[in-house]
């Protein structure tokens, strides 16, 4: 049987951050039961690097979304990852969704996002002309990157230190041992076991099923909810050079235009919640998804939309906003186990600084 210090379960944006990392001083091995690495949530998102507004303050969302911000446009610059700070426009298309806005810049503020204002008219003018704006607060910081070029470039940092992205290869079970765990994992048609001390959860939606086997389900309480989300792309001329969002709702950020790195406009996501992961894209809803957009683009041509992919949120609650779930030791009891659940948006933008959260609390 082999040996290694660190097995990371999920090579999604995640499990990659935290393996790259650790790599620099442990023996690494992450694996993923997929045939790549990041096919779920980390390929399937927005790509955007958010400011950090919206989440409670000292919140785990919130200090690493800032913090990871930061790591993330240093290592695209450094890395030569694309991303472009394009800022992001916040809407109010009405007098009531005004009111929100000074709320918003003033949580902003209170996360330390100090750079978030309104945008004065002239603003308003000469970027959101076409759209109904009532008022909109301006977040500079805000930017969009290639996510699977991130990630590659969390794969060649493991692999240059001599770590390992194992593909194809699905956790099954593990067992405490003396000196750590002993791990089950099926690859080939064949289960394989190995050895290591340190054991990471960061199998994003099935992340409590695999906490459950790792514990002993009587002391998982966890439950996953699969919340899907719809992305439609805009073929043609759109008013966009900037980021725009409506106001937030419970479940996410509403549904907002993206830019991707080549300029061209996506619309989404929306709120489905689904028993299973099934990415399957249900057309049937999009005068939906069209009134949304129309709210605050009038000009949307609705033939021009169409279907482009779909992602699910890992939600710990249906019903309300709740953290990204990090534990150690001293709330599952057990030595050297790293558990990550509901990693939902913003784990994108806070994969660097999660990675240095765990690695220092480790
Ligand atoms: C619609 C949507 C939009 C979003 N937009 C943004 C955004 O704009 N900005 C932002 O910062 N964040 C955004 N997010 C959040 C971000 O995408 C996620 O937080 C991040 O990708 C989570 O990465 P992960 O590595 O935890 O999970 P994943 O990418 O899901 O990786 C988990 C991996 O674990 C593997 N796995 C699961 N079970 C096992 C097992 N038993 N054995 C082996 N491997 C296993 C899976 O195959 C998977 O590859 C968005 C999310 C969604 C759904």
């Amino acid at each position: 049987m082999d040996k290694i210090d660190t097995l990371i379960i999920g090579a999604g944006v995640v499990g990659l951050a935290i393996a790259a990392r650790l790599s620099h001083s442990r023996s690494v091995i992450v694996i993923d039961k997929e045939t790549h690495f990041g096919e779920h949530t980390s390929s399937r998102n927005s790509e955007v690097i958010h400011a950090g507004i919206y989440y409670p303050k000292d919140s785990l969302k919130q200090r690493l979304c800032i913090n990871g911000k930061v790591l993330l446009y240093d290592r695209c610059q450094r890395l030569n990852i694309p991303c472009q700070q394009l800022g992001k426009f916040i809407v109010a298309t009405n007098a009531e969704e005004a009111q929100q806005l000074a709320r918003i810049k003033q949580a902003a503020h209170n996360n330390s996002v100090t750079d978030v204002d309104f945008a004065s008219t002239h603003t308003i003018n000469q970027h959101l002309s076409d759209l109904t704006v009532h008022s909109a607060l301006f977040s500079p910081s805000t930017g969009i990157l290639d996510s699977h070029q991130l990630m590659l470039s969390l794969v060649a940092e493991i692999e240059a230190n001599g770590g390992i992205v194992a593909t194809q290869t699905e956790f099954i079970q593990s067992q405490q041992t003396a000196v750590g765990f002993t791990v089950t994992m099926h690859c080939n048609n064949e289960h394989y076991t190995l050895s290591c001390e340190q054991l990471i959860n960061c199998a994003g939606l099935t992340a409590p099923d695999v906490m459950a086997k790792i514990t002993g389900s009587s002391k998982t309480q966890a439950k996953a909810y699969y919340c899907r989300g719809r992305y439609y792309r805009y073929q043609g001329k759109h008013p966009f050079a900037h980021l725009v969002y409506p106001i937030p709702n419970t479940h996410g950020l509403g549904i907002h235009a993206t830019l991707d790195l080549a300029g061209q406009v996506k619309f989404g996501p929306d709120t489905e919640y689904v028993n299973n992961i099934d990415y399957r894209f249900d057309d049937a809803q999009k005068a939906q998804f069209v009134r949304a957009i129309k709210q605050y683009w009038p000009g949307l041509d609705p033939n021009r939309l169409t279907p482009d992919y779909t992602g699910i949120r890992p939600k710990l609650d249906r019903h309300q906003q709740s953290d990204f779930v990090i534990e150690f030791e001293a709330t599952h009891g057990i030595a050297n186990f790293v558990n990550l659940m509901g990693i939902e948006s913003p784990g994108l933008t806070a994969c660097l600084a999660i990675a240095e959260y765990v690695e220092q609390r480790l």
